[in-house]
Formats: C-alpha cells, structure tokens, sequence
C-alpha cells in the first residue's frame, strides 16, 4: 500500500500532508513542484527551462516533467514505494506513469484526493505568499493556477475512480486531523 498519488488544487495541503505521510509510511515524498523550485534557485539548465512556467502559473511541459520523474523514480529510495505529490498533472502523465510503473513491474496502490472549497484555497495561498513569498503566489498566478488545474488535472479523479484507485478526504480542519483522515483512508480498503 505504499505507491501513492496525491491529488488535489493548489493550496489543498498536498506538500504538507505528502511530508507527514511519507514519515508514517516510511517511503520519500517525490514533489515535482519543490523539485522545480530547488533547480530553479539553483540556476540548473532545468530550472532556467522551467522557471517561466512556474511563474507564470502554467505547467512544465510533459516531455520535460515526465523525464523528471522517470529520473527520480529511478533512484534507489524509490523503489519500495513513494508519495507522488503534484503529479501526474495531465492525462499524458498518468500514461507516463503507467508505463514507468509497468517497466519496473509495479502499480499505484491509491490515489488519494484532498478536497477543499474554492474560499479556503485562496485564504491559504494569500497567507502562504505573507509567509514564504514564492513568486507564484500572486493573486493573479493563484487564479491562473486554479483555472489550469480545473481544466488539466481535474478529470484525472474521474479517470483514477474508474480504476477504483480513488479515495477522497476533506483538506479543511487541522493539519493532524487531515493526516489522520488520509491514514484511514488508506486502511479501510484491504479488500
Ligand atoms: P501547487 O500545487 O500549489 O500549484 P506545486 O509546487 O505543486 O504547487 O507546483 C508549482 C508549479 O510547478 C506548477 O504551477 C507548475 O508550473 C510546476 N509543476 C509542478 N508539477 C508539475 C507537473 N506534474 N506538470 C507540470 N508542471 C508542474
């Protein structure tokens, strides 16, 4: 039960929860967006590629996301299991996944899904852009952000629920109660 997803809009608390899961559960949090933002303030040739993206609040391209991933999934932390948090982000992507999952004889075990109305998201974005200042954390890249994963990330919780990989739990409330909510989710389908 270890290879999991974590989906959810911007501000729903992926990275907090995929920090405090992957102490629980004892396998890495792979963030593809705190990958990206650690090559881009160190300069790398990925983050000069990515950087315009990000600020702009627009998705990496595939090509250069997926082969992201495909590196850092090969490494060695990786193959017992891990919490993927921020991707897969498109319907390509998953497809990706399916096929690096596929090549190393694995699968997902759940994709779980953090839920949060659209006032509380910008509530904690805004405080979030007070307290750490990332440069994607304005007003107007927050709404571009959303919009882009209403339409590019969205229906990939419809198309995990018809894999029957799907669980949803409510991000509102304390962060240890969020936890709490995602460990269930993860124990109450053994069968
Ligand atoms: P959030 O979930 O709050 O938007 P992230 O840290 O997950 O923040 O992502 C920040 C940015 O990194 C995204 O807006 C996008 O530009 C880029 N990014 C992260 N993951 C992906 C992905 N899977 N595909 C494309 N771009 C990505």
């Amino acid at each position: 039960m270890s290879r999991l997803v974590l989906l959810g809009p911007p501000g729903a608390g992926k990275g907090t929860q995929a920090k405090l899961l992957s102490a629980r559960l004892d396998v890495p949090a792979i963030s593809t967006g705190d990958i990206f933002r650690a090559n881009v303030a160190q300069g790398t040739e990925l983050g000069v590629k990515v950087k315009e993206y990000m600020d702009a609040g627009r998705y990496v391209p595939d090509a250069v996301t997926n082969a992201m991933v495909r590196d850092r999934l090969d490494q060695p932390d990786a193959a017992g299991g891990f919490i993927l948090d921020g991707y897969p982000r498109t319907t390509d992507q998953v497809h990706e996944l399916d096929e690096m999952l596929a090549a190393a004889g694995a699968k997902l075990d759940r994709v779980l899904e953090i839920t949060a109305d659209a006032d509380e998201l910008v509530r904690r974005l805004s405080r979030r852009a007070q307290l750490e200042g990332r440069s994607d954390d304005t007003e107007d890249v927050i709404r571009t952000r959303q919009q882009v994963y209403l339409e590019q990330t969205a229906p990939l919780v419809a198309l995990y629920s018809e894999r029957g990989l799907l669980r949803s739990v409510d991000g509102l409330g304390e962060v240890a109660e969020v936890t709490a909510r995602l460990l269930d989710a993860l124990a109450s389908d053994a069968g």
